[in-house]
């Protein structure tokens, strides 16, 4: 059953029984006033009579002074014929509770009668056929003989108008609950509407419309319900797309490491068919072993750089403090050899804060796409500086450039701007894609810039430790 209906069941029901109680009591209280004031009419009716009685006895005429059971008749027709109306109902009866005059109507039964003593006075409600009538009984004391009085007021009227009541009550409570039904189906309407509002958003976002918000219509509980609930999917949102990019990333991953490993192979099993199948002469042979050597290389270089990816991706680092010098030591020593570029070598004597393999590793890659990139006889420049809250690095070389709409994909692995030219170096677009994974680890980032035909810098700050953020901290006091 809906939420809003088991509001209105329940509404209803509590209304009922409210409407209900109250109507029987307020009822019943009207009917037992009126029942009051009629039976203290009988009361007082049934004292009249009773002084009447005592009044006529006295002035019988009595033989001996005893009061005669057919002058009581008498004086009893007589009481009931001062009655209005149709005349009064009642019933005389002697010392034992034997009747000596009865009017017609009067009830048969003496329950109330029998209950009589000296002095007492009762009243009870009785009903006769579909008539409802007060009986009182008293004692009259007169001319030395105990009689007993008793009377009957129809009080009918009374019971009739409690039934009138009870049934006008009913139609006016009946109208009421139909009444307020309709309200509170409007009112449970309005309140429900937030629930029926995240309802439909939840099922927007089940069928996988992660786009989709609930609409805010209340500032009450419900109201900061959807607040979270839309809190929550934008969060959810979030997280798909990261996870969705990530897939997106993996399969671009494989799908160039998958291309980036036939080529190669398809060109030594190539070579390789050739040497094993003809006769070749030894210009050819050598061109031949030579190729598959290369490629073999450059397929030993991308192994060993996705395996440095892969390690470094799960890695977590300690960096340790380490003096500047000895990175650009590092790439002299590492760069002597090249006869192609000249190397020069500018820097601010600092300490770094970095795991000395990997920052060499990083270092060593942007120096060799530099050189890589650069005419015979060009310079490379790499340089180094104690900069805001770090140590920054940077290398200039004034080769090809990149492309600005390339810039953003240089990083990507296995992406390279020239392809052809890449793999004539033995590249695999792999190492700024390394790179970028060793600098994440030190909570660093490299930054591009580059002109085609002008060149290319490409820098990083190395952030400092804790030790020396404190020391700074210190000195600054
Ligand atoms: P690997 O480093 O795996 O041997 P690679 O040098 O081709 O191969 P990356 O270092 O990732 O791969 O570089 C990606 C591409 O970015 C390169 O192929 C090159 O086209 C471009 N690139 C990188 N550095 C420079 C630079 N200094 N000047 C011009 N182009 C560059
Ligand atoms: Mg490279």
């Amino acid at each position: 059953m809906k939420f809003l209906y088991k509001i209105l069941l329940w509404t209803i029901i509590i209304m009922a029984a409210a409407f209900g109680v109250s109507g029987y009591f307020f009822v019943n209280f009207v009917f037992q006033t009126a029942l009051e004031r009629e039976v203290a009419q009988a009361l007082d009716g049934s004292n009249i009579l009773r002084f009447a009685l005592e009044t006529a006895a006295l002035n019988v005429p009595t033989k001996y002074g005893v009061l005669q059971d057919i002058a009581v008749e008498q004086i009893g027709a007589k009481l009931e014929g001062g009655g209005q109306g149709s005349g009064r109902l009642l019933r005389v009866s002697d010392e034992n509770k034997e009747a000596l005059y009865v009017s017609v109507s009067f009830t048969e039964d003496t329950t109330l009668l029998q209950t009589l003593t000296e002095n007492s006075r009762s009243w009870q409600v009785i009903r006769q056929g579909e008539r409802y009538y007060v009986q009182t009984g008293i004692m009259v004391n007169t001319m030395d003989r105990n009689l007993y009085l008793e009377t009957m007021e129809d009080v009918t009227e009374v019971f009739e108008e409690r039934a009138m009541g009870f049934e006008l009550y009913r139609y006016v409570t009946l109208v009421m609950l139909c009444a307020s039904a309709v309200v509170m189906f409007l009112i449970c309407t309005f309140l429900t509407r937030p629930i029926r509002l995240l309802t439909r958003a939840t099922r927007r976002m089940a069928v996988g419309d992660y786009g989709y918000r609930a609409r805010q219509v209340s500032n009450d509980e419900l109201g900061q319900l959807t607040q979270d609930f839309n809190s929550m999917a934008n969060v959810l949102e979030g997280t798909f797309d990261e996870l969705e990019g990530e897939i997106q990333a993996r399969e671009d991953f494989i799908a160039a490491f998958a291309h980036e490993l036939k080529t190669p192979l398809t060109a030594i099993i190539g070579y390789a068919d050739l040497l094993r199948s003809r006769e070749l002469d030894e210009e050819k042979h050598f061109l031949s072993s030579n190729y598959i050597y290369t490629e073999g290389k450059r397929l030993e270089n991308m192994s060993f750089r996705l395996l440095d990816i892969i390690v470094t991706r799960r890695e977590q680092i300690e960096p340790q403090p380490v003096s500047a010098e000895v990175f650009f030591r590092y790439l002299e020593d590492m760069f002597a050899g090249n006869r192609e570029q000249r190397l020069q070598i500018s820097f601010e004597v600092g300490t770094v804060y970095a795991e000395i393999n990997l920052i060499k590793s990083v270092l060593s890659n942007l120096v060799d796409n530099a050189c890589k990139a650069s005419q015979p006889g060009g310079v490379v420049e790499v340089s180094g500086r104690v900069a805001e809250g770090g140590y920054e690095f940077w290398v200039q070389d004034y080769g090809v450039g990149i492309p600005e709409e390339e810039l953003q994909r240089v990083t990507e692995a296995f992406y390279m701007v020239d392809k052809s030219r890449s793999r004539s170096r033995n590249g695999a677009g792999l190492g700024l894609a390394l790179c970028v994974e060793v600098l994440r680890l030190h909570e660093s980032e490299l930054w591009i810039e580059s002109t085609v035909g002008e060149g290319t810098c490409m820098s990083f700050i190395l952030p400092d430790g804790p030790e020396r953020s404190t020391e700074e901290k210190a000195n600054e006091v």
